[in-house]
């Protein structure tokens, strides 16, 4: 049997002479970016390298997730590494996709890369031989939080109970036979140098809001409607006015949209569309600040008689890594890039749904380099692919064998010692109970609240 460190010099080895394999991996999924619940072709691309490596594997788990297992002969506890499929919408990023607009400006293509390559890394050296337990190699659709109306249709056609991936993954029981996870996303911030955990990173919940007002000419008989678009302005004014009561310590970010305007440019608006998150650093902050919110939107709705109707949906819970699996990341980004590439960063004021797997089980969610741009920005761009693709398929495969080598004594060590923040029922009936639709009538400002 290979020592430890043996066995992960190896994995290095592997991975290097995989490197070309990896980077097509990376740049096609770079070329053919698909948005969320979408992303068949890249869930091909995964099924196919799952295929050529031999490892059993499921599709099409929360529309499009792939999951893949590397089975150990000795029982034991199941790792679980992971990358995300979907892109974001970004019509002017120079890799966009010309039709849907979707562009990779968050380097999840780098993610199921470092992924892909963590499996060449573990399957080429044998490395399930010197383990105990399992690795589960897991590409997980549609992190980032978006096309809320288009998955609120999705919803009513009985295809999700969420409207994000690792949720819906979770209610649907994909994660029962996980008991450690792990993925490493992609940064163009220099602040984090070559690798970074965090302390935390805040949750959100989503908002879809509708203005209804009535529609009359916009010329000659303004006076006989009701305009929804002044009523979405006065509410956006009122949420700006909210922001010096927020607390500094709770992160909060409440960034609204307005999706429809109205219809015509002679017709009053009759119907105004928004979309918002609402987002802190912990679930007593948003829920405090999602009041504040909804006050405002009712404002709007008061001031111009216009009704509102506010659909409140689940979104993602703050992230909470475990702490030892941040120290099992760190000695391995030590040793590669050397301590002084390597840093603890505070709390971020992003979300991932990362957060709600690590409300149910150790899990850790650290980041790496190898991208350049401001992220969702039209200029982000893998600048780095050793970084972004290659050295990420090192750590997630050295983290596995750090868990798992031997009895897997390290897996069960953490496992012995982490406290969940709350039980899979405890996280679903927590963001089941979000769900929540209001009518507000702002001609005489009754309300009504709807579970839904
Ligand atoms: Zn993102
Ligand atoms: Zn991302």
């Amino acid at each position: 049997m290979r020592t430890k460190e043996e066995l992960k010099q190896l994995i290095c080895e592997a991975v290097d002479r995989r490197r070309e394999e990896i980077e097509k991996i990376g740049d096609q999924i770079m070329e053919n970016p698909e948005l969320g619940f979408k992303e068949y072709k890249t869930a091909k691309l995964v099924s196919d390298t799952l295929k050529a490596f031999n490892i059993p594997h499921v599709t099409g788990l929360a529309i499009t997730g792939v999951k893949g297992v590397i089975s150990g002969q000795n029982p034991g506890p199941t790792v679980a590494l992971m990358g995300e499929l979907d892109s974001l919408l970004v019509s002017d990023h120079p890799h966009a996709d010309s039709q849907t607009g979707a562009a990779h400006a968050c380097g999840h293509n780098a993610q199921i890369a470092g992924l892909m390559g963590a499996m060449m890394g573990l399957v080429d050296t044998g490395a399930i031989d010197d383990l105990c337990g399992n690795i589960v190699i897991f590409a997980v659709p549609a992190e980032e939080y978006v096309e809320v109306e288009y998955r609120l249709g999705l919803m009513r056609e009985g295809k999700l109970r969420f409207l994000g991936g690792k949720p819906e993954l979770i209610q649907k029981g994909h994660f029962d036979d996980i008991n450690l996870a792990a993925m490493i996303h992609t940064h163009g911030s220099p602040e984090l140098r070559k690798a970074a955990v965090m302390q935390s990173c805040n949750g959100c919940i989503v908002k879809l809001i509708r203005y209804k007002g009535l529609a009359a000419h916009a010329g000659s008989s303004p006076h006989k409607g009701i305009n929804a678009l002044n009523a979405a302005h006065i509410a956006l004014a009122a949420i700006n006015a909210q922001r010096e009561m927020f607390k500094d310590e709770d992160a909060i970010r409440v960034h609204p949209i307005i999706t429809k305007g109205g219809d015509l440019v002679n017709v009053v608006p009759a119907d105004v569309r928004l979309e918002t998150f609402v987002r802190g650093k912990t679930n007593e902050a948003i829920m405090d600040a999602n009041i504040k919110v909804d006050r405002a939107l009712r404002a709007g709705a008061l001031a111009i008689g216009a009704g509102v109707e506010i659909n409140t949906l689940p979104g993602y819970m703050p992230l909470q890594d475990n702490r030892d699996l941040q120290n099992l990341f760190m000695q391995n980004a030590r040793n590669l890039f050397g301590a002084g590439a390597c840093t603890e960063a505070g709390h971020r004021t992003g979300s991932t749904d990362m957060g709600d797997i690590s409300h149910i089980m150790p899990a850790v969610h650290p980041s790496m380099s190898g991208a350049s741009g401001i992220s969702h920005g039209n200029d982000f761009m893998i600048s780095d692919k050793g970084m972004a693709y290659t050295a990420p398929a090192k750590a997630l495969a050295l983290m596995a064998v750090d868990l798992l080598y031997g009895n897997a004594e390290k897996a069960k060590e953490i496992q012995a010692q982490h406290k969940p923040i709350m039980s899979k029922a405890e996280y679903l009936s927590y963001q089941m109970r979000i769900f929540q639709k209001e009518i507000f009538d702002g001609e005489n400002g009754t309300s009504k609240k709807l579970n839904v």
